[in-house]
This record gives C-alpha cells, structure tokens and sequence, in this order.
C-alpha cells in the first residue's frame, strides 16, 4: 500500500531520493513469513519505514541530498537503521533533506525541493523536510530525521506530524553522516506519539561505536504513554512569545497549555533570558563543526571526482567546488573563519561560553518545570522560494528549536491546530536531559 502510494504522490511531493521498490517487498514478504512463524513479534515488525539520506545504509545509496554524494553506496548501516530493522521494520528508501542537513526547507537539495503535503505550494520545512512529508503524505508509516538545530522538530510541525529529538546521546550516530557532531541527534518522525513513543525504544541504546552513546538503566519510552499530567509542573517561557511570533501560532500554541491546564497540569510563566543570542551561538558553533567534518569530502576516498584537473590541490579544489552547493560553502568558509587564528578566541570559544550560559539557564528552569512549553517556529510553512534569497532570515526562524540542542535536551514537536490558511501549527515540549518520559507523558495526553 505504501508503494502504491509513492507511486502516485511521490512525482508531486518528492519526499525520496530513493526508493528500492524490490528489495522493500523482499524484505516484506520475509518478515510476513517470520510473522507468521512467530520468529518475528513486536509492534514494528513489518512496518515501512524511511531513512533520511545522511545515515548510512549498506548496499543503498546514501547522497546526503549533495552532489558530492550522489554514488556514494555504503559497505555498512548506521547503527540506527540496524536496530529498526532487528525490530522487524522494513526500510522502504531514503529520503531527501537540505544538503548535508543544512537548511530549513528542503530547498537546498541536489535532487530538488520536497513540497509540503499538506499544501504543496509551501516548504515542508528541513532540513528532514522529506521524512516529515513522506510521513504526512502516507507514503511510509514512520521515519527516522536527524535534528542539529530543529531538524526533526521544525518539518514534523510544518507537515502536521509528530517528531522528537531525543536528548543528546540516547541514539547512537554511528553512521550518521556528521554535521555538527556535537549538536547531531537521530530521531523518529510518525502519525502520533505512540508510534513515535515505539520507535524511539527501538533505536535508543548504548553503542560503543559512539562514545558519545549514553546508556541509561530502563528503556521503555512507551511506558510514558499515559493520559495523566496532574501535578505536572509546565514553565511557558515569555522570550518565546514576543515579537515575531505569528499571533495564529501564539493562539494555537497557548491553547495547548490550557488544555494541559485543565487535565490538571501546573501552568506557569517564566523568563528564559539569553534566547536572542541561541542563533548567533549555534551558527557559529555548527558552522565549525561542519566545516571541519566536511573536509573528508575532497574527491579521494568518497563520491564525486571533478572529471579533468591539473594536480592534487587542483583536483580537491574543482571536487569540492563542483560538489558543494552555495548553502554548504556559506557554512564552510564561515566555520573555517571562526576557526582560524586570530578569530577562534573571538568567535568560536565565545560561542562555547554563550552554549554554557544556556545550558545552565535551562538547569535553573528544570529545577522548577518538569517540561518547557513553546511553538516550534514563528510561523506555518513559508512558500517555496521565499526562504533561499535571504539565508539570515532562514537562520532566524531557528529561534526556539536551536537552544535544545545546544543544552543537549529532549524536544518533541506535536500538531496543535491550523493556521487560517489550513497549514498545521506545531507545538513544542522540552524536557530536561534523559527526561523524554514527561514529554512523551504530556505529548501523550494533549493528543
Ligand atoms: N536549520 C538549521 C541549520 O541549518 C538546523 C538544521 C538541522 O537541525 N540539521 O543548521
């Protein structure tokens, strides 16, 4: 049926980059077999599911939505999708993304622009725009995004579907193709919490292939799901409702909380100072990040080879100038500069300060809330095109995603309503590190 579906959305939507039509039905028709054999139990056993493209999949190409990629197939599967698949999932294909996940519309690929299903003269947002449209769209019943700044959080909530970015080193970036290793979290995409509830267990754990895997003693995120919130104690910070804001969204979003309220949830206002300097902050930091990630890429050992050139220094030059688009050479040239001597104390060991002083504000707010309560963007989706021309006011619609990640935490993005214009509205819940029970908790019974 999810085949079917792809074959007649997927011309219009343009949520993959591929789609293995025949090793999907294969992997199907076995786990139908060990189904029926009670080889295979458990609530993902047989259910399609997408992968972004910048986790690796063996045998499958893996573009990170990037030239430079584009016939690159991997000897080996990120440890993420291994562990869908011993949970009897049935990978279906990748899907496409912001190159290298730098972006905030699915606009920056190297295979096109993924519409929003739920409009398709808009952005399904990004940069896991194709994950959160082949969800809305029906075209997989969950996916898997990656989420450095929003990734995950902002497309669930442009595309009216539930997405969660787990608190940092609870999924193991093995395989993830980096892009701010220090930011980078793998999470699912699905229909509700439930399911987004169900995958997250069976992809978090330990992986010594990541020292930055954390392991935690219980692992069951679905033991959350239970409609109780009373005595649950919910801070609404007033930095994330000043100027700015869409008043549609700032509705929809402050409804939520008084229906939390009234399921007996302790609502209450706070400051969270520092949020304006969240975006020069993380832009700095992920910048840098990426720019010496990226250096890999030069034509040797992965991917594109410009075809003629004069030398080795030639040759990186033309690789990386033919297979880098212009949203990945801005982060390049800006996190090499804020590197370089002269200018590292200035930028880059401030920026980590600035990330210090966040983390603790959000320490002294967890000591008080058991979750943070916010929207997910200042508005619905922008219109395709209107966000390429002016990256700063891209960066900026960052604002109340970027600082979870910079303070390691839990977000989960849920639908809370339409804008007048029929687009979905997202709503945003953090948690303190390791703490996705009480979003997942209050996810649950607003749903
Ligand atoms: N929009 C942000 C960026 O471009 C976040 C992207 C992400 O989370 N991968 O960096």
């Amino acid at each position: 049926a999810v085949l079917k579906q792809i074959e007649s959305s997927e011309s219009e939507i343009n949520a993959y980059v591929t789609v293995d039509k025949e090793a999907a039905l294969a992997k199907a028709k076995k786990a139908d077999e060990d189904i029926k054999s009670g080889k295979l139990t458990g609530p993902l056993a047989g259910v399609p599911v997408a992968i972004k493209d910048n986790m690796c999949t063996k045998d499958m190409l893996t573009t990170c939505s990037s030239k430079i990629l584009s016939n690159f197939v991997p000897t080996f599967s990120s440890e993420a999708v291994l562990k869908l698949e011993e949970a009897g999932a049935v990978v279906i294909g990748k899907t496409n993304m912001d190159e290298f996940a730098m972006g905030s519309t699915t606009e920056t690929s190297f295979y096109g622009a993924t519409k929003n299903p739920r409009n398709t003269e808009h952005v399904p947002g990004g940069s896991s725009g194709g994950s959160a449209a082949a969800v809305a769209a029906n075209e997989a019943f969950a996916a898997l995004g990656s989420d450095t700044g929003g990734s995950i959080r902002q497309p669930a909530g442009y595309c009216g579907v539930v997405g969660l970015k787990p608190t940092y080193g609870t999924v193991s970036r093995y395989g993830l193709i980096a892009y701010g290793s220090s930011l980078d979290q793998i999470g699912p995409l699905t229909k509700d919490v439930t399911d987004c509830a169900l995958i997250l267990d069976a992809i978090a754990g330990k992986d010594n292939k990541d020292s930055t895997s954390i392991g935690r003693e219980k692992y069951n995120f679905a033991d959350s799901l239970v409609d109780d919130v009373k005595g649950m104690k919910i801070g609404i910070p007033r930095d994330y409702f000043g100027e700015g804001l869409d008043p549609e969204v700032k509705e929809a979003v402050l409804k939520a909380a008084k229906v939390l309220e009234e399921k007996g949830a302790i609502v209450e206002e706070f400051d969270l100072s520092l949020v304006d300097y969240a975006i020069p902050t993380y832009y700095t930091i992920a910048a840098a990040e990426a720019s010496s990630n990226l250096e890999r890429f030069d034509g040797v050992k992965y991917g594109h080879r410009a075809a003629e050139y004069d030398g080795l220094h030639n040759m990186y030059k033309k690789t990386r100038s033919e297979g880098f688009g212009p949203e990945v050479k801005r982060r390049i040239m800006l996190g090499s500069f804020v590197l370089s001597s002269g200018y590292y104390d200035a930028y880059y060991l401030k920026a980590l300060r600035v990330k210090a002083l966040i983390k603790k504000a959000f320490d002294e707010a967890f000591a008080k809330y058991d979750v943070i309560l916010g929207p997910v963007a200042p508005t619905t989706a922008p219109k395709l095109g209107s966000s390429l021309a002016d990256p700063i006011k891209m960066y900026l619609s960052d604002i109340y995603t970027i600082s979870v990640n910079l303070a390691s935490l839990p977000g989960i993005s849920l639908p809370c309503g339409k804008a007048s214009n029929g687009l979905p509205i997202g709503l945003q819940l953090i948690g303190d590190c390791f703490r996705e029970d009480n979003i997942i908790r209050a996810a649950y019974a607003y749903e």
